[in-house]
Order: structure tokens, then C-alpha cells, then sequence
């Protein structure tokens, strides 16, 4: 019998089995895919029109882990020095608008207020802040929302009040009055759309905080070398370094699934997490209110995608959403249930900084998602396609097959995302705090069981940081040890 199961091999997973193995115990990773990773994972794309012998490889979830370089656990375990080489473009992300003109987010800071223009100092004056304190931010972004973070009190401070003033400027439409520019108001606006939720809000100003401060950090928004399944195999090979296993094809959907364990740990969306609990434990992760969906969107393209203002080529991210008044219609109406004609679509076009993402006879992998209703059974590629010949004329002409997976198949792939609910559930402000529910520790949800996943704070994105709060819990409540082991490489 292991110390510990896991169930779920996600970032969040594998963060949590890495510290407990480091911390001496046996641990066992139950994985219900053939593949580990879960939103993190890189694999062939293949369809009726691109064969095998392309090569092209498509990430399948997350392509842009901007939360990385920043979260404390990944900060400490060291992607650099195990192998993972991630890319910063030199523009994290940009927003087209339609008269070919597109607001660009430079990392360089001094470089995106000079091309605002106007609202240069604006943007400064908000983002300044924030960016020059990006591990701060993070540390306190990515925190438990029960605890202070470690840090410096002075700096943390600092950057927990221009959190503050940032979230609640951009919380409401009281926020609009502050740009002069549409590229200004609209770039703010798509980095708020990562929430899928209702526009404007403080969950998705407090998101476009956090994220705005990243694209001018050190990092950036970075994109990684050969695609983002680079930093599943970093884990998977600490996890095993220290005598950790993971099992593939192994889904666990009731409770006689589980293996017995001392402590089990769930890496997955709290509502699927529910149907292996027994009441009341089961009611309360049932009550999280599932989020919006997405339909994926795996494009192979013969050239890269050819956007209006050439400039927007150099950006990691594209925000396709048109200007800030399209963005919110779009988004409140898949917050409403039904489809906006003009979706808001998010596209990554990776070959553009990484030549090993070119097949053989050149063709490229375009990562695309929109924001569709929960459990939507749409194919959305019609209005994708029309919105991205919007903002890139010819885009059509180029595009030799498209791999679509509408939200309801989402789950097919991953458990962890029924509907299409990519985020482990809402985003809100109460549900970031009281995440899975309204508890002191949110990673204990029934006697021996805890979650460890992005259904618990601090939410979405790889940053591992869900995995690392509820070891900690784990290694002090259920094992008696009080100090986390260290996660350096080479210990
Ligand atoms: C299309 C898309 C694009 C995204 N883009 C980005 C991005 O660019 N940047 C970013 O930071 N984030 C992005 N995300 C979000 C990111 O992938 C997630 O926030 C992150 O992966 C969550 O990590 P996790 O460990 O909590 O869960 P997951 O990564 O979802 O992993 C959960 C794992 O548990 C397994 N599992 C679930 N239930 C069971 C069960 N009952 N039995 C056995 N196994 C089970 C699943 O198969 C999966 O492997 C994107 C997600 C999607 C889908």
C-alpha cells in the first residue's frame, strides 16, 4: 500500500506527488488518460489531411504557462535546469482591432507606453507598479488565500496595493473614463476574458492584474521549446527520481476505483471529485458552480497567420476579440448560455519562435480556443474562422485542416473538465476565496482525502501552486512533518 495516491497527473497532480515523494513518502499517480500530463501535454497532430510523417505536434491544453516562472513552486524546482528552455516573445500579447490597427503588450513596459501613445503614462501608472514587482505579485496571486506568503513584508505590501487599486479600476465599467485609446482599453479587456466569465468584474480586473504584470516581467508569457509537454516530463522524471510511479489508463470514477492509501490525494475538478466522496463531503464540492466552456481549435497552417499589423506576428498571445464593447457582448452572452456570433478567441502560432514546431514540408500547428457555453456540442470553427480572417486577411487560404474538440468532448480528454469548464470551475470573486467551498482549508474535503487542483485556490493556470498548498497540508496534518523538503534539482 502507498502513502499516497494521487488521482490525476496534472500540473497540480504531479507538483503535489514531486513534494510528498521529496518528503520520503511512496507515492502512486493514477493518471485515466494513456497519456500524463493533463492540461499539460504535448501531442501529434494528426488528421485526415496531415499525416503522421509531418511531425507536427500540437499542445493540447495549455500552450502559454505564464504562471510558471513566477509560482514558488516552479521557481524552486527549476525548469531551467532540467531541460525545459522556454521562449519569451518579445511581445506577450496582442489585441487586433479592425481597421488593421492592434494594441500591443511589449514586455518591455517603456516599449508598450511608447506605443500607446496618449495613454502611455496611463499604462505605466497602473502596470508599472505591479510589473516591477512580479514574484510579490505572484506569490500573493498564487497564495492559498488563508495564509500571508513568504516574502519580503515591505515589497509584498507595495504590491498588494497596486494589486488592489489595479483590480478595483478595472473592476467596472467606472474603469473605461481612465484610457484615451481603444488599443489601451482593449488590451486590458482581453487579458480580462481569461476569467470566461461575466465582463467586466473584480474576478477578471483582479485576473488582467496578475497576468498584466507578468507579460513585463522577466519571463514574460512565455511559450516552451518543442511545446509546453516539456514540464510534464520534468516532473514525471523527479517523481520517479525519487522512487514516486505514475499509471496511465487508469480512471478512477467511484469509490471502489481507489487503491487503498493512507491519504489520497484529487487532481481533478471538484464536481468529479464529489462522485467519490460520501455525504456530506460530496454536497459541499458539488455546490462549486462549473464555469464557461471552450471549444479547441488545433489549425495546421502552410505559412504563419497573416494579421493585419505584420507587429502582431511577434506576439506569443493573440486576444481575438475586437474592441472592449465585442469582447464583453461576447462574453456575457456565453455567461447568459448561448453562443456569441463573434466569440472571443485566443491563438497562439508557436512556429513564429520555434522552428521545431514546423513539419516537415512546413506546415505549422495554430493553437486556437474560443469561449463557448458550458457543455456546448457546437463545432464553432465557422465563427472562429470568420473572426480570424478578420483581423488577418488570407488566414483562410492557408489553413490545410482544422482538429476541432467542442466543449462537451473536452471531458473526453480530460476528466477534470466537464463541459468544457477549463478553469475547475467559476471565476468570481467569493469562488477564488472560497474555492472549492467556504472552508479554512479548502484541500481537506473529507477525512484522509484532499483536492489538489486548480478547483482549489489559487485557481487555473500552470503554475502548480494548488499541488504544493495541499501537500503541505498533507506532509503536516496526516504525517506530522512541518518543514516542505526542498525541490532543487539534484537533491
Ligand atoms: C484549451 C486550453 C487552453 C489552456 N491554455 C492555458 C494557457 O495557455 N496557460 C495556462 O496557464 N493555462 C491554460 N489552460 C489551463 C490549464 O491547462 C489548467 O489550469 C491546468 O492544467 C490545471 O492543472 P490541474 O493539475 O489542476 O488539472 P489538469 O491539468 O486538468 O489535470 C487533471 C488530470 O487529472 C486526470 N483526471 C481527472 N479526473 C480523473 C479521474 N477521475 N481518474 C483519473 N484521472 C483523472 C485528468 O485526465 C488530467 O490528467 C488551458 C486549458 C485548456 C483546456
Amino acid at each position: 500500500m502507498s502513502d499516497v495516491v494521487v488521482v490525476g497527473s496534472g500540473p497540480n497532480g504531479l507538483a503535489a506527488a514531486v513534494t510528498l515523494a521529496r518528503a520520503g513518502l511512496s507515492v502512486t499517480v493514477l493518471e485515466g488518460q494513456s497519456t500524463v500530463g493533463g492540461g499539460v501535454r504535448t501531442l501529434p497532430l494528426v488528421s485526415d489531411r496531415v499525416a503522421e510523417a509531418e511531425g507536427l505536434l500540437r499542445d493540447v491544453c495549455a500552450a502559454v504557462p505564464a504562471a510558471a516562472p513566477t509560482s514558488p513552486f516552479f521557481a524552486e524546482f527549476d525548469l531551467a535546469a532540467r531541460g525545459v528552455e522556454l521562449i519569451v516573445p518579445e511581445i506577450s500579447y496582442a489585441q487586433p482591432l479592425d481597421d488593421g490597427r492592434a494594441g500591443l503588450a511589449y514586455r518591455d513596459l517603456a516599449r508598450t507606453a511608447e506605443r500607446l501613445g496618449v495613454d502611455g503614462q496611463r499604462w505605466r501608472r497602473l502596470l508599472g507598479p505591479l510589473a516591477a514587482h512580479p514574484h510579490e505579485v505572484a506569490a500573493i496571486a498564487l497564495s492559498d488565500k488563508r495564509s500571508v506568503p513568504a516574502g519580503n513584508p515591505l515589497q509584498l505590501a507595495r504590491a498588494g496595493a497596486a494589486f488592489g487599486a489595479s483590480t478595483a479600476l478595472m473592476g467596472g465599467s467606472w474603469g473605461d473614463g481612465y484610457w484615451r485609446t481603444e488599443e489601451a482599453r482593449s488590451l486590458i479587456a482581453g487579458v480580462s476574458a481569461h476569467t470566461i466569465s461575466a465582463l467586466p468584474s473584480l474576478a477578471a480586473a483582479g485576473t488582467a492584474s496578475y497576468l498584466g504584470a507578468l507579460a513585463h516581467g522577466p519571463s514574460g508569457w512565455p511559450l516552451v521549446r518543442g511545446g509546453i509537454g516539456a514540464i510534464t516530463r520534468a516532473l514525471v522524471a523527479d517523481l520517479e527520481a525519487h522512487g514516486g510511479q505514475v499509471i496511465t489508463d487508469h480512471p478512477v470514477r467511484t469509490p471502489s476505483d481507489l487503491p487503498p492509501a493512507r491519504v489520497h490525494l484529487l487532481n481533478t475538478h471538484a464536481r468529479v471529485a464529489a462522485d467519490l466522496l460520501a455525504e456530506p463531503y460530496r454536497s459541499r464540492l458539488s455546490a462549486l458552480p462549473l464555469g464557461g466552456g471552450v471549444c479547441k481549435l488545433d489549425y495546421v497552417l502552410s505559412g504563419p497567420v497573416p494579421w493585419a499589423d505584420p507587429e502582431v506576428r511577434r506576439a506569443g498571445t493573440v486576444h481575438v476579440g475586437g474592441t472592449v464593447a465585442q469582447m464583453r457582448a461576447a462574453e456575457n452572452e456565453v455567461v447568459a448560455g448561448r453562443h456569441a456570433d463573434r466569440p472571443m478567441v485566443l491563438v497562439s502560432d508557436p512556429a513564429q519562435f520555434d522552428d521545431s514546431r514546423l513539419g516537415a514540408s512546413g506546415l505549422r500547428p495554430v493553437w486556437a480556443y474560443a469561449h463557448v457555453p458550458n457543455g456546448s456540442t457546437r463545432d464553432v470553427r465557422p465563427a472562429v474562422d470568420a473572426q480570424l480572417e478578420r483581423f488577418a486577411p488570407g488566414f483562410r487560404d492557408l489553413v490545410v485542416d482544422c482538429v476541432v474538440t467542442p466543449a462537451s468532448a473536452m471531458s473526453e480528454h480530460n476528466a477534470a473538465y466537464p463541459g468544457g469548464d477549463i478553469a475547475g470551475g467559476l471565476i468570481s470573486m467569493w469562488r477564488m476565496v472560497a474555492r472549492p467551498g467556504p472552508a479554512i482549508d479548502p484541500y481537506a474535503v473529507a477525512p484522509g482525502v484532499y483536492l489538489c487542483s486548480q478547483s482549489a485556490p489559487p485557481g487555473p493556470g500552470v503554475h502548480g501552486m494548488a499541488g504544493l498548498h495541499a501537500a503541505r497540508r498533507v506532509l503536516r496534518q496526516e504525517f506530522g512533518i512541518r518543514t516542505l523538503p526542498s525541490l532543487a534539482p539534484r537533491t
